[in-house]
């Protein structure tokens, strides 16, 4: 349901101001699954949307489930026959959502997945927010309890998408609605600059990731062709501008590929790029995409972390999950098995 149509239809059709609250507040607050649901309204006038409007735009097409039962991977289907995948993660308190802002994705970096896929089109703002929404509601008719985090994390590029993704961040953050806070939301890009700009002039308080995954150029254009466009002395000088004038963290993602970024050396290289206090690491675990590549092992891991650390870099390591149902991190290609 377009948000902006609904509310336009029902002006045209002389409703009176609360139809607009009430089918709103519905969706967004109450989790309703269909306008049937909404028994405030006339019979006349549910039957009526449900003839002009979808309620969600995205139909379920499969769940998955990984053998530990706590990484579900849904597959929608969207009003024109594309396909996206979002997952939903569960470990200890947290609920995470995972969501897609594009179908494929036109940047190409050669570790990931949906990369592979190329880029089929921008989704639009409900596409967005109700990838969220199906999974609030799965949560609440599992019982599994409620949505504790949410990242734009999954196919696509969001700064290539910027005014739909922000846009349905800023729907669900609405105290009226959803009301789900904007530090639990994080967005990852792969470095568009401008995005990072526009990004650090909104001065909101949903958290940003820059997917970074080599300390210098000549190794990051192997990997990112993005690197070409926007090169490290462009890209950092946006990351400091960033943390400089939000007073936020920033959260440098780096996949670790074996052989090819994970050394001491490196790690150092990546020290040396990365000093300011508010800078923080992850370390992802590569997940299985094709034979390009392969995982650094535990013990490099381990070493590349502690070298960061001794550079005063503060440094996470992210636990790879879901990896069996395709769902893990750069993993998102609509693969069916
Ligand atoms: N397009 C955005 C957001 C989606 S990707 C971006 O690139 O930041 C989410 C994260 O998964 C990114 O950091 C991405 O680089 C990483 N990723 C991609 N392929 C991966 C793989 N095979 N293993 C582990 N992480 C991967
Ligand atoms: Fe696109 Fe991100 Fe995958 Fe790169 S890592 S191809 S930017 S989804």
């Amino acid at each position: 349901m377009n948000i902006e149509e609904l509310k336009n239809w029902l002006k045209e059709n002389n409703a009176p101001e609360f139809r607009f609250k009430q089918i709103y507040q519905a969706k967004f607050f109450n989790l309703a699954t269909n306008f049937e649901e909404i028994t405030s309204l006339s019979k006349f006038l549910r039957e009526k949307l449900n003839e002009i409007f979808s309620f969600s735009s995205l139909k379920i097409n499969t769940l998955k489930e990984a053998n530990n039962k706590k990484v579900y991977k849904a597959l929608f289907n969207l009003e024109d026959n594309e396909q996206i995948e979002s997952v939903l993660m569960m470990e200890d308190e947290r609920r995470t959502v995972c969501i897609s802002s594009q179908v494929g994705c036109p940047m190409g970096c050669l570790f990931c997945a949906t990369g592979d896929l190329g880029f089929k089109r921008n989704l639009e703002i409900e596409e967005i927010f109700d990838q969220v929404l199906f999974w609030a509601r799965y949560l609440k008719e599992k019982n599994l309890g409620k949505l504790t985090n949410l990242v734009v994390m999954g196919m696509g590029e969001p700064f290539l998408n910027y005014d739909s993704v922000l846009g349905a961040l800023k729907i669900l953050n609405d105290e009226k609605g959803f009301n789900f806070g904007q530090r639990r939301m994080s967005i990852s890009t792969c470095g568009i600059v401008p995005g990072i700009e526009k990004f650090t002039a909104e001065n909101c308080q949903v958290n940003l990731a820059i997917s970074l995954h080599a300390p210098n150029d000549f190794l990051r254009s192997k990997i990112m062709p993005v690197n070409k466009k926007y090169p490290l002395q462009v890209l950092m000088p946006a990351c400091f501008d960033y943390v400089n004038k939000t007073n936020r963290k920033l959260m440098f993602e780096y996949v670790m590929l074996k052989g090819f970024n994970d050394s001491q050396g490196q790690a150092k290289e990546l020290a040396d790029l990365l000093v300011h206090p508010l800078f923080h690491v992850n370390l992802i675990k590569y997940n299985y995409t094709n034979s390009k590549f392969g995982a650094s092992d535990d013990r490099a891991i381990f070493f590349f972390q502690q070298e960061l650390n001794k550079n005063g870099v503060s440094c996470t390591v992210r636990k790879s999950m879901g990896e069996e149902i395709w769902a893990g991190c750069g993993q998102l290609k609509l693969k069916s098995s």
